[in-house]
């Protein structure tokens, strides 16, 4: 891990664990262990969110102007959310209100380019 983890990025981590699970869960394993594909899309994903340049001040990667994320990786991870969000409303209501309210915030400028 590249910078200490912040209350944020373990927000983020639960969120990502638990969209990728409710999405895993009613489209590959039918279980809560997701299937070797989503276990690889979740590593994925949080390996770049311990890499993200911007540390606790990232934002919402729907929002972000790098993009770290592979093309294929992002198009899966895009199909999650677009699965899991509404879902998320019930099943993770404080999870699913901070994920919203991070989206409507802006991008803090580039890491290194001011
Ligand atoms: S897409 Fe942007 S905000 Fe998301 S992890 Fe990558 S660099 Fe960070």
């Amino acid at each position: 891990m590249e910078h200490g983890e912040t209350g944020r990025i373990k927000r983020e981590r639960r969120t990502i664990e638990a969209m990728i699970r409710i999405f895993c869960r009613a489209r590959h394993s039918g279980g809560s262990v997701p299937c070797p594909g989503c276990e690889d899309l979740k590593a994925y994903a949080l390996c770049r969110l311990d890499r993200c340049p911007y540390g606790a001040d990232k934002p919402a990667c729907t929002n972000c102007p790098i993009h770290c994320y592979k093309p294929d990786y992002r198009e899966r991870i895009r199909e999650v959310m677009r699965f899991a969000g509404p879902r998320m409303v019930t099943r993770h209501p404080v999870l699913a209100l901070r994920h919203l309210i991070d989206e409507r915030q802006e991008a803090p400028p580039r890491p290194g380019a001011e």
